[in-house]
């Protein structure tokens, strides 16, 4: 049966969930659609020890600060599970856990939104999947040939699981560093961590707040036409997080440049030595989750779709949020997607 509504939120994590405030603020009816089973996002997926690079305080969804957690300066995953779980609750968003679009199509003044579990006719669509769910691999040389174990930052939980083991960290920016610090720091795993250029840190007083108030006067001064200053981008890359702080001042972060190519037993070197290796995690990055969006065939560069704002070129009932700055300044943080999902709401309650 095809359920009609205003718009169909495609994703119920923090985007998913930005969006509903303001859609709901704007009085339209609307649904969001997630494919976990559960609240929180990719938060619940995250590796044992990760902690938010910015305060609590810092790191709140439009309407309701998260609440500090108790002993951490920097709250845990689980503590932002909690967080968006209670938002979605508090505001009583509309979300279908467990439901997975498959593909959005357009259908006369309607656009079709096509789920495992029912078809949605919808005046406009807000697309919120995040990136989480399509973890990128580089193309290495000899990438088949390693007998060992391939993980990425999507699957790796905690040093336990590699006790005793040479591990080989990839990826130079704050999951290469931080995933690196957490196996060194345990003291029971062998890590070497490699990356492509040498990774830049960020003086110690740079977390989260400070990157973001750097974002936001920087698109202020671009708002109002004057020079880009480039941001933080010019001071580094890797926030300094406390383990990251502590196993670098304890010289564990010294990366070395990529390897060559990979091998059965582990990766050699550009000067031919060897280094054996029972598992490689990939910090790699990610790419966009738009594979639901296909059947619109709208013009994509370096894998993003093209937008105004967060609204796609091509299919004006179309919004994209939270997928990195591409769809608005700090859009694929908790603090920095309450502004593009505000916008998007005004946007489409003024078209409808
Ligand atoms: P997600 O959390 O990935 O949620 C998308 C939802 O859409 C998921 O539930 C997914 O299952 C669902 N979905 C996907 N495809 C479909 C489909 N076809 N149909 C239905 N549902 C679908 N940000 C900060 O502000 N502070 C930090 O300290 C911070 N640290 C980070 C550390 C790491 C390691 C990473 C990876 C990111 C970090 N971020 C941080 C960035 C950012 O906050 C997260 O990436 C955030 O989870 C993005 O939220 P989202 O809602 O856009 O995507």
């Amino acid at each position: 049966m095809t359920q009609h509504t205003d718009v169909v939120v495609v994703g119920g994590g923090q985007s998913g969930l930005a969006a509903g405030y303001h859609l709901r603020r704007q009085g339209l009816d609307f649904v969001i659609l997630d494919a976990e089973a559960a609240q929180g996002g990719s938060w619940q997926h995250m590796w044992d020890s990760l902690h938010l690079f910015s305060p609590a305080e810092h790191s709140s969804l439009p309407g309701r600060l998260m609440p500090a957690q108790a002993g951490e300066t920097y709250p845990d995953a689980g503590h932002v599970v909690d967080y968006l779980t209670d938002y979605e609750k508090r505001y009583d968003l509309p979300v279908q856990h467990g439901t997975r679009v498959d593909a959005v199509r357009r259908n006369g003044e309607r656009l079709l939104v096509e789920a495992d579990s029912g078809t949605w006719r919808a005046r406009a669509v807000i697309s919120a999947t995040g990136t989480w769910t399509r973890p990128f691999f580089p193309a290495v040389p000899g990438r088949g040939l390693f007998t060992g174990r391939h993980l990425h930052t999507v699957n790796y939980r905690s040093p336990a699981d590699f006790a005793d083991q040479h591990v080989i960290v990839v990826g130079g920016g704050n999951s290469g560093a931080q995933i690196a610090a957490d196996l060194a720091l345990d003291g029971n795993v062998n890590v070497t961590w490699v990356a492509q250029r040498p990774p830049r840190f960020l003086p110690n007083d740079i977390d989260g707040r400070a990157l973001f108030d750097v974002a936001t006067s920087r698109r202020r001064a671009l708002d109002a036409g004057h020079t880009d200053t480039g941001g933080v981008a010019s001071l580094g890359d890797i926030v300094a997080v406390p383990p990251v702080r502590a196993a670098r001042d304890a010289g564990h972060l010294h990366a070395k440049p990529m390897f060559a190519q990979l091998s059965a037993d582990g990766v050699r070197w550009d000067d031919g030595s060897q280094s054996d290796a029972e598992a490689i995690v990939w910090c790699t990055g990610f790419r966009p989750a738009l594979a639901h969006l296909s059947p619109l065939n709208l013009r994509r560069a370096r894998g993003h779709i093209l937008t105004d704002g967060t609204r796609a070129l091509g299919e004006p009932r179309l919004h994209l949020l939270g997928y990195g700055d591409w769809t608005g300044p700090a859009s694929a943080t908790l603090i920095g997607v309450g502004r593009p999902a505000r916008d998007a709401a005004h946007e489409i309650a003024g078209s409808l």
